[in-house]
């Protein structure tokens, strides 16, 4: 009751989204919690709310550097909590300034690299941590697709600060992943609570467009484009793809399409999504640095113009869409031989014995490791033998394969996609009206409630409803065009 009070007071939400409440009421009891919710379920309120209920500092652990400006931003407007901001983007004086008066805030924006290694840990001890909030907590598992060395950092870091309770937050995370994550960072798992709520989306309806060439993939997206609606977003596994598919979009459709990736300085990925969020551009060409934390709710569509290399990767990237709730889209483009990129990537070449030994002697810079250079050091200067390594690097080479074959069944599915999704997570099977192009293979932009750029739909609450009921009208595939 009274947490639902707060939401209304100072978040203006009716009602808690599902997970919200459940998992508030475990860390304000002080209980160390992993909750698995999908992506726009509204994770960050998990440690937004409870800053209006406990004292002392708020610790958020995220890997979106690029991100935490803005987010302690918003909670700094929001809430009138003052939030800041440590990583390695602030310069040495700032930072000192910074941690000299740290006890003045509420809220800590860090990166596990940055907790891990400076002199920020001996400054965060001196005071009460009283929620340590571990955001994209999967990254800590070597099982998933994200794994990042540095979190592994974070076990020694809880050891040392000792917070009244910890919250992990995922939007994927099969068992296995929960698992590794939990002992990974120290827990006992069967002392800390789980929450967990299905990946379904139910308001994305999920499509693979199977086509010859490359060049099919164009057409069929000068086609589609303009009946889909903005805002959306195409994902391609390239930077240069994604500029040459903005230019031939913006070229083609009239919409207006830009790229963004890595490539880009911060000015200008700022830019993008300033312009983005206030709905100067119809869409999006990104790489998968366009992801984790974006905040825009109301994607229309999320297409992928190459295979992910795993489910839980399209899973997550696909989850960007709908956020609002509104009728989405998940399409997924394919031509045969598209899983030769990702199986590619996949095959992690090891550096020699010779280079390893000579790289942990301090005569060769980081960059001789190859490709993976970071990860491999991370092992090195942690204790891992360079004897190690190999069957260390064949074990994970040999999971992420299995998890290409996976994403690719998802594109061979006849049955039901969502079912094949939901099945994949260890969930059950779950069709539904509307649901994916196995049940409807006639599916048009319309049937599923998205209307051309510039007109946004506004749907009635009962949108499924006159979904369901447009479906069974639908024309046949004569004039599927
Ligand atoms: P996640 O991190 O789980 O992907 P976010 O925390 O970014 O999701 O939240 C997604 C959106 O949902 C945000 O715009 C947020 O304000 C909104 N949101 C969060 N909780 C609620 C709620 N109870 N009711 C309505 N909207 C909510
Ligand atoms: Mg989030």
């Amino acid at each position: 009751m009274r947490l639902t009070q707060l939401l209304q007071d100072h978040f203006g939400f009716d009602h808690f989204r599902p997970g919200q409440e459940e998992t508030l009421k475990a860390v304000l009891a002080g209980q160390d919690t992993l909750a698995i919710l999908p992506t726009g379920a509204g994770k960050s309120l998990l440690y937004q709310l409870p800053a209006y209920c406990l004292d002392g500092v708020i610790l958020v652990v995220s890997p979106l550097i690029a991100l935490m400006q803005d987010q302690a931003d918003r909670i700094a407007r929001q809430g009138d909590f003052r939030a800041v901001v440590l990583n390695s983007a602030v310069t040495a004086a700032d930072q000192r300034a910074i941690l000299a008066t740290l006890g003045d805030y509420h809220f800590i924006f860090t990166s596990p690299e940055t907790l891990g290694r400076g002199p920020i840990i001996g400054a965060l001890r001196q005071l009460q941590i009283s929620l340590l909030v571990i955001d994209e907590a999967h990254c800590v598992s070597e099982w998933g697709p994200d794994f990042r060395p540095e979190y592994l950092l974070l076990k020694e870091a809880r050891a040392a600060l000792r917070p009244s309770a910890t919250l992990m937050l995922t939007a994927t995370a099969p068992p296995r992943v929960a698992g590794d994550l939990l002992e990974k960072l120290g827990f006992n798992p069967s002392r800390v609570r789980t929450v967990r709520r299905s990946v379904n989306r139910e308001n994305i309806f999920l499509a693979v467009k199977q086509v010859e060439t490359a060049a099919e993939k164009r057409s069929y997206l000068r086609e589609l484009l303009p009946r889909l609606g903005a805002p959306g977003v195409i994902y391609l596994s390239s930077r240069k793809e994604a500029d040459q598919l903005a230019a031939w979009v913006s070229d083609q459709t009239g919409l207006r399409a830009a790229a963004y990736h890595a490539g880009l300085d911060a000015i200008g990925r700022y830019r993008l999504q300033t312009q983005f969020m206030h709905n100067e551009l119809d869409l999006i060409c990104a790489t998968s640095a366009f992801g984790m934390g974006v905040d825009k709710n109301d994607l229309r569509y999320v297409i992928h113009y190459h295979l992910p290399a795993s489910l839980a990767a399209y899973a997550q990237e696909l989850g960007r869409a709908g956020r609002d709730g509104q009728p989405a889209l998940a399409l997924l483009l394919y031509a045969p031989g598209d899983e030769s990129l990702p199986a590619l990537l996949n095959q992690v070449e090891l550096p020699s014995q010779a280079v390893l030994e000579r790289f942990l002697a301090g005569k060769l810079p980081l960059s001789a490791l190859g490709e993976r250079g970071s990860v491999i050091a991370f092992y090195l200067r942690h204790g891992y033998s360079p004897a190690r390594l190999p069957a260390l690097f064949a074990a994970q080479g040999k999971l992420a394969q299995q998890r290409l074959a996976k994403m690719v069944g998802y594109v061979k599915e006849r049955g039901c996609r969502r079912s094949y999704l939901l099945t994949a997570f260890g969930e059950p099977a779950h069709p539904q009206t509307p649901c994916c192009d196995c049940h409807q293979p006639d599916w048009q932009p319309a049937m599923l409630g998205l209307q051309p750029a510039a007109a946004h739909p506004r749907l009635q609450a009962d949108w499924r409803r006159q979904l369901a009921a447009l479906l069974k009208l639908a024309p046949g595939s004569g004039e599927d065009r």
